[in-house]
């Protein structure tokens, strides 16, 4: 299984899992023209997307991935909201509920609710096969659960509050969005205090995705959560692919 990163920030967000014969798309936020192209034009391949929540750079492109025939998934929150800005009324998306199981192909997809300024927003536990059991957690101020039995993870880094803080001091950032921001999103000491609490003995990869493009620092979120975790950590960048197997190999 690979993971293809099409985007991670608030430009966009869309990933893939993907192992040639069959994918499922995590997050509509990037223009369906890349998707196609990361897929070598092989649509029918992906069997399915699912969408945390609503903001355009998660769920902006959800009417063109339906019109391809994908189902995509989300919370009825997410869903009221979302169909709201589509052209064509007569394409849906599809409900899940938190705590239910969704198969799409042979990936099985859990929902948990998250917390961000948005209608219903969810996370992902995402088994399948090949990669095992996938956490996803974006645009999060915060983890309620922690999970068993994990194999690779995806979680938002945003910001770190001393870089937020000293934005906000020095008028590059309005102090507004500074509240709003330590209430969406998830900071760097949250983020490594989450993959702390859960059992990363089966953990192969732990992707940093989401991060802010002023509040962050990359290359120290990478070095610090390396040495807590002891984990093959890397940072979510457009473009990039990553083997994302079950075991190391
Ligand atoms: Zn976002
Ligand atoms: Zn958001």
């Amino acid at each position: 299984m690979q993971l293809k990163v099409l985007g991670s920030s608030s430009k966009g967000n869309c990933y893939l899992l993907d192992n040639g014969k069959e994918a499922l798309a995590i997050e509509c936020g990037i223009s369906f023209k890349e998707v196609q192209k990361a897929v070598n034009f092989d649509v029918s391949r992906i069997k399915g997307a699912i969408v945390s929540h609503e903001h355009g750079d998660h769920a902006k492109h959800v009417e063109n991935f339906i019109q391809a025939q994908i189902p995509v998934y989300m919370s009825t929150g997410t869903l009221h909201e979302v169909i709201k800005k589509f052209k064509r009324p007569y394409l849906s998306p599809l409900m899940m509920e938190a705590g239910c199981i969704v198969e799409i192909g042979n990936f099985r997809v859990q929902a948990f609710d998250t917390i961000h300024d948005a209608a219903e927003p969810f996370g992902f536990l995402i088994y399948h096969p090949e990669c095992g059991m996938v956490l996803f957690a974006t645009d999060t101020h915060y983890l309620h659960y922690t999970f068993a039995g994990l194999n690779n993870i995806l979680i938002e880094c945003n910001f770190r509050q001393d870089i937020l803080d000293a934005n906000v001091e020095s008028g590059r950032l309005p102090s507004a969005l500074r509240a709003r921001t330590m209430k969406s999103h998830m900071e760097y000491e949250t983020c490594k205090g989450t993959l702390l609490a859960n059992d990363l003995s089966g953990v192969n990869n732990i992707v940093l995705i989401h991060l802010s493009d002023g509040n962050s620092n990359a290359s120290e979120f990478r070095q610090g959560i390396m040495e807590e975790t002891g984990k093959t950590i890397h940072i979510a960048e457009s473009g990039m692919t990553l083997n994302f197997n079950k075991s190391p190999f």
